[in-house]
């Protein structure tokens, strides 16, 4: 049976692929920082999803070669997914530099590794839409000239353009993911779509009164992070590498996210919630969308949780959270993965 090597294994991203492929038979093994004692370190992600105890997790510095090298001797993947990153666009303005080194210089390191040790892995490398930034067409393809609008984005850029590289210059079999934004109970409370679904389950149970937010009318492609897995996955299994769009190709306001997280629950969000212009972002993306075309086409992917039933979703587990309900937090999450 296949191994697969996942960096941020404790993250969205990381947890939804390691059940994914553990449930395919893979041995599955997560790299976690060096300065975590593996058994310290969050496993909260991997807990919610009940497979803490079935990955092997090995630590190691991303920004180091050398440790990495011994993880990939150790596990021998066949499979090596790069999630690994500072991920919060919003963050990266406050530390640019950092995050240039974990989301952009580390993949070089991490590339270098598997070529010397392992170099008929397969590679996967998690890239962005905020690549496009201040998008140059609408919806953006494989092909839309890359205008990151973040450190984040920037750092994105050149992690894609080194993962290409490693194809082109060395044969490697490695592939890009540029993915669209993904949601899912995992997410942290950072980013837009929880801070609102977490607001709405503690307003309904009398907990907070407001809801202070950045700007209403940025626009996004929302989908399930479940499903974008199952995309990464599908990647890898091609006899050829090449770099695809995973969206839903579907646009919608956070305005409308708004309305509908609150109307799950019954209630109008024009009385709750406020939009303080400090929440601003020194630079926005307006709008992004997506066309899935080759994914479809090539990788017969398509994504299944549609915008309704994921702003749903996402409120019924916050609902079950704040009840504290553990339990049900998880029975909803396997029900719709
Ligand atoms: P991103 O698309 O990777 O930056 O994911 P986020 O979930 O952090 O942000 C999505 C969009 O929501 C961005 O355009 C933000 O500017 C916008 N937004 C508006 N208000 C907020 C807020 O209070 N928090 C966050 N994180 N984003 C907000």
């Amino acid at each position: 049976m296949p191994t697969a090597l996942i960096t941020g294994i404790t993250g969205q991203d990381g947890a939804y692929l390691a059940r994914l492929l553990l449930a395919r038979g893979y041995t599955v093994w997560g790299i976690v920082r060096a300065d975590d004692r593996p058994a310290s370190c969050k496993l909260g992600s991997l807990a919610a999803l009940r497979i803490e105890n079935d990955v092997r997790l090995a630590a190691a510095e991303l920004r180091d070669t050398a440790s990495l090298a011994r993880v990939i001797r150790d596990s021998a993947p066949d499979e090596i997914y790069n999630l690994a990153a500072q991920s919060s666009v919003a963050q990266s303005f406050d530390t640019p530099l950092e995050t240039g080194e974990i989301s952009g210089l580390s993949v070089v390191c991490l590339l270098q590794a598997m070529r010397e040790n392992q170099p008929d892995a397969r590679f996967y490398q998690a890239s962005s839409s905020e690549m496009y930034g201040q998008a140059r067409e609408t919806p953006q393809t494989e092909d839309t000239p890359f205008y990151p609008r973040s450190p984040y984005g920037a750092a994105k850029v050149y992690a894609h353009w080194m993962t290409v590289n490693y194809r082109e210059a060395y044969g490697c079999h490695a592939s890009c993911g540029i993915l669209f934004n993904h949601e899912s109970p995992l997410r942290p409370e950072q980013f837009v779509t929880r801070k609102v679904t977490t607001a709405v389950a503690r307003i309904k149970a009398g907990l907070q009164s407001a809801l202070v937010l950045g700007n209403l009318e940025v626009q996004r492609d929302w989908g399930f992070a479940g499903d974008y897995v199952q995309a990464m996955h599908l990647m890898l299994q091609q006899d050829t590498p090449d770099d695809y769009v995973i969206a839903t190709g579907e646009v919608h306001s956070l305005r409308e996210f708004v309305s509908l997280a609150f109307q799950v629950v019954g209630l109008d969000y024009r009385e709750y919630v406020q939009s303080d212009a400090a929440l601003f972002r020194p630079a926005e993306v307006q709008a992004v969308v997506g066309a899935n075309g080759k994914a479809a086409r090539k990788l017969g992917w398509s994504p299944r949780m549609k915008f309704e039933q994921l702003v749903e979703f996402l409120v019924e587990a916050d609902i079950k959270r704040v009840r504290k309900d553990e339990s049900n937090i998880r029975y909803v999450m396997e029900e719709a993965t």
